[in-house]
């Protein structure tokens, strides 16, 4: 059985709390992604699970048992670290049948095992060379098939791929979702990197200073990111965020004012929001018949332009002041803009340009909280004369 729960689960270490008050359902068979930046928990919240760290406070689970304070032997999990210690003296094969040795498992036994685990992460032929003479992906599957040989009910897996270059990292993304496909187990799977739990995780798990802020399906948290920090955290190059306040007409910034009618949205007026909307939902206004529900016309000046290949990226300044003056409290720069255009526009640095946002887009954040207020914005404000005309008027 490889249900995991986590009721109320808090470490403290000192006065570091490194874990607060964690609570997390994992179903059997589950492939989970906890992701945030470093330092936020994620490896003392899998520890937890492994039996290497006792909770503070809480109650861990697996399967139907209660593991709180079970040692890491007893609760059949087996874990893959980034760095893999993998015995310098010893074969493929006697690596990877180092653990069912020292438990006396009989000889077929363990010749059966270790064959599964090679075929399954693609190491057949390879049994007899030495750790040296293998490249470090393949020395990776070497000790997820050491973990594979025990029938782990749950693999935990923290950063196995960081130390692995970036195109062996995509690589055995793909053979972890194989793997996962063919094991059929849970895998708890630790990474810093929101790319790599978008692609491979049924559900990611956004951790930040020791707390859960959302756990949902990688699209769900790209699409309806439940607060400001997984909003920025999720999708990469970063959501826009602009501070702005909703007024009567929607809301209204300094140089972006999206009409809505507060009611709707449920968004009392005076509150202070800020505006989320993601580089690709930003568009020029040439390309305005792709977007169903545009938004005012806004006037931008490009600034630097990053070709990626498949995409431009292009930072947009909504003011001709320099940056300096506009940073917030919180070093926010409030005058930008990132817009990614199709490879083929016709787009130069230093060009007064006009863009239009996707209302539909749009999400809406308490800037004092965090929260969520909103995503996509569908409906219009009718009265005419409304501020946020003002941004297309003047030239
Ligand atoms: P992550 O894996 O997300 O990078 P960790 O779970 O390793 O984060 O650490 C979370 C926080 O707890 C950090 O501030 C870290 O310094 C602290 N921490 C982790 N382990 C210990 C420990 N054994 N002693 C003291 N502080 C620790
Ligand atoms: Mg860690």
């Amino acid at each position: 059985m490889g249900d995991v729960k986590l009721e109320h689960v808090s470490k403290h270490y000192g006065d570091v709390t490194a874990v607060d008050d964690m609570n997390l359902e994992i179903q059997d068979g589950e492939f989970i992604c906890l992701v945030g930046p470093s330092g936020c928990g994620k490896s003392t919240t899998m520890e937890m699970i492994a039996g290497l760290t006792i909770p503070s406070e809480g109650e861990v689970f697996i399967g139907d048992r209660e593991v709180t304070n079970l040692p890491p032997k007893d609760r059949g999990v087996a874990m893959v670290f980034q760095n893999i210690a993998l015995f310098p003296h010893m074969n493929v094969y006697d690596n990877i049948s180092f653990g069912l040795r020292l438990r006396n498992y009989d000889k077929e036994e363990i010749q059966r095992r270790v064959e599964r685990a090679a075929d399954v992460v693609q190491l057949e032929g390879m049994l007899e060379r030495m750790p040296d003479e293998m490249s470090g992906g393949q020395r990776q599957r070497v000790a997820i098939a050491r973990a594979i040989v025990r029938n782990p009910g749950v693999f935990l897996m923290d950063e196995p791929l960081a130390n692995l270059d970036a195109k062996l990292r995509v690589h055995m993304r793909t053979e972890l979702q194989r793997l996962h496909k063919e094991l059929d187990t849970t895998i708890i799977y630790v990474t810093h990197d929101q790319a790599e739990a978008m692609t491979m995780s049924d559900r990611i798990a956004v951790i930040d200073s020791g707390r859960l802020q959302q756990i949902d399906p990688p699209l769900v948290c790209y699409n309806e990111p439940a607060n400001l920090f997984v909003a920025g955290f999720i999708g990469s190059p970063s959501m826009n965020f602009l501070d702005g306040e909703v007024t009567d007409y929607g809301f209204e910034s300094t140089y972006i004012n999206v009409e809505f009618d507060p009611a709707e949205i449920g968004v009392e007026v005076g509150t202070d929001v800020t505006m989320g909307i993601r580089p690709e939902d930003v568009y020029l206004i040439e390309d305005e018949r792709q977007v169903a529900n545009p938004s005012h016309q806004i006037d931008a000046m490009t600034d630097v332009l990053e070709p990626m290949g498949d995409e431009i990226f292009v930072y947009l300044k909504l003011s001709e002041e320099a940056h300096a003056d506009l940073e917030d409290a919180t070093g926010v720069i409030n005058d930008q803009l990132l817009m990614s255009v199709s490879p083929d526009t016709d787009v130069e640095e230093d060009e007064d340009v006009t863009v239009i946002l996707d209302r539909t887009r749009v999400h809406l954040f308490d800037t004092e909280t965090g929260k969520a207020l909103s995503h996509g914005i569908e409906s219009m404000v009718q009265a005419s004369g409304a501020p946020g005309t003002e941004a297309e008027s003047d030239d």
